[in-house]
């Protein structure tokens, strides 16, 4: 038995060539305080002892860690940018009791080498954002990074206004990007590639290491990754909102908590994003802006398939054309179980489709409905009475009734795939409101509690799942705050 407390840091990036990362180490703070820390991933990552603010504040650097800030490009809205970095530092890798390995990074940790203008910072507001939903998307069962602790500063940060300034401690799989891809790709040396190809796959994928094709079957392992992720964000309503080549993984966790948010109405145009003008990564975008990003992705790779150019390229477009059929298996099962279909019948789709079209045109809230055939109250919907509902309605039990399964069963695996509640955007606001304004983190933790266990249905959750009152102005969210 691993009776391990306490830090276990190990670094495994600086063994890639030098030009992947540059040593930095995190700038202190005046009074770092703790003001969020989750004591199950502290836990589950073996850190049991006392936290110390010192550390989640960057004063401080525990034994073992070997503070970087990582090199990275990526399309930024389909513009090849040169990135990294630019307030973030990586400590090390934590290895858990279960010898699990995680990134531990420190966000709003201070300028690096790749902060280009920026100020290395990071405020409370958005931390606290980050925190939430995060925490919330782990709860829904979404691959995701996630975040151990929350620190003030005691400093103030400039934005439009001075803003209180908080670092954020991110625990991921790895933080390897598309982006990095891009990165070595420039490098334009095989070798660099390679070496990151090689450490990715280590990582991500050991099992295909001997394999006949590593670098082919791991270009695989990885748009499944993604098809999977995206099929969960739309069954789930979440919009990620800035879906730059350098915020997609690798390990095919969801990351970089800046502008996404949820959505209440279901309407397939939903853009949060105050700079995504043109919608380019709006609700409906998703799925094929994960193909897009994936072909960059494939670009990088080219040069390991296979000697000849002709043959790899061939080789990446086959492997390519593969994310459809996943995205589309994996929403078309996740659609299914959210209707407590468990067998498979040729009109689902259709039946799928006709539904989500009956909800668009009606306005109607996307968790709450599915919440309501759940629960079996159909009532509750905005669509009840409707001619084309009630005739949709008739149709889906009937479809339910050829199957041999119970109605509890159905209800069981309805309750399992459709959430009772969503971090929805009034309840974060409120939350985040108080902690700011007031200093008040118990309204965060309140929430973070009932997010924990999103498909509880409990009567304590009945309240989160209210709509916000109507509001003439659409939700509106903001990148790196
Ligand atoms: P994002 O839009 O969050 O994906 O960030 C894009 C790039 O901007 C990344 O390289 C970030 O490290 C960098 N960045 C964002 N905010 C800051 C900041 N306040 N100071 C320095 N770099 C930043
Ligand atoms: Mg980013
Ligand atoms: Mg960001």
């Amino acid at each position: 038995m691993n009776l391990q407390k306490g830090w276990n840091l190990k670094q495994s990036y600086t063994k890639l060539p030098d030009s992947f990362y540059t040593k930095t180490s995190p700038s202190e703070v005046e009074k770092p305080e703790l003001v969020l820390y989750n004591e199950a991933l502290a836990e589950k990552l073996g850190l049991n002892t006392e936290p110390d603010p010192a550390v989640f504040g960057g004063n401080a650097v525990p034994e073992g860690a070997e503070p970087i800030a990582q090199a990275y490009a990526g399309h930024q809205f389909g513009q090849f940018t040169m990135l990294g970095d630019g307030r973030a530092v990586l400590l090390g890798e934590q290895v858990t009791p279960e010898d699990e390995r995680f990134d531990i990074q420190l966000k709003g940790s201070g300028r690096t080498p790749f902060s280009r203008g920026g100020d290395g910072r990071a405020t409370l507001g958005p931390m606290l954002r980050e925190h939430i939903i995060s925490e919330a998307m782990h709860g829904l069962g979404i691959p995701t990074n996630r975040s151990l602790a929350v620190v003030t500063t005691g400093e103030y940060v400039q934005r439009e206004d001075l803003l209180p300034g908080a670092v954020l401690t991110r625990v991921a799989s790895s933080h390897l990007r598309i982006g990095t891809f891009q990165y070595a790709a420039g490098l334009q040396d095989h070798d660099q590639l390679k070496a990151l190809a090689d450490y990715a796959i280590k990582r991500h994928d050991p099992e295909i290491l001997d394999s006949d094709q590593p670098y082919l079957t791991f270009f695989e392992k990885v748009i499944e990754r993604q098809a999977s992720l995206i099929a969960q964000w739309q069954l789930i309503g979440f919009i990620h909102g800035v879906m730059n080549t350098d915020n997609m993984t690798i390990s095919g966790e969801t990351i970089d908590y800046g502008p996404c948010a949820f959505m209440d109405t279901y309407n397939t145009k939903t853009v949060f994003s105050s700079i995504d003008r043109q919608g380019r990564y709006a609700y409906m975008n998703q799925p094929p802006i994960g193909a897009w990003n994936l072909a960059r992705f494939a670009e990088t790779l080219i040069p390991l398939f296979h000697e000849n150019q002709e043959k790899a390229v061939e080789m990446a477009q086959e492997a390519h054309a593969k994310y459809e059929k996943y995205y589309h298996t994996y929403w078309l099962n996740g659609m299914r179980a959210k209707l407590g279909m468990v067998t498979e019948e040729a009109q689902d789709q259709p039946l799928i489709e006709d539904l989500l079209e009956i909800m668009e045109k009606n306005e109607a809230d996307y968790t709450n409905t599915f919440r309501a055939l759940t629960l079996g109250r159909p009532n509750e919907t905005v669509l009840y009475g409707k001619p084309a509902f009630t005739n949709w309605y008739k149709q889906w039990q009937a479809r339910l009734e050829r199957q041999e399964s119970s109605e509890a069963d159905v209800h069981e695996l309805m309750k399992k795939s459709n959430p009772s509640i969503i971090p929805r955007n009034h309840r974060v606001e409120e939350a985040l409101e108080a902690a700011v304004e007031e200093g008040d983190f118990s309204v965060v933790k309140q929430l973070l509690s009932v997010l924990a266990d999103p498909y509880a249905y409990s009567e304590e959750q009945e309240a989160y799942a209210e709509l916000p009152e109507p509001s003439d102005q659409p939700y509106r969210t903001f990148c790196g705050t």
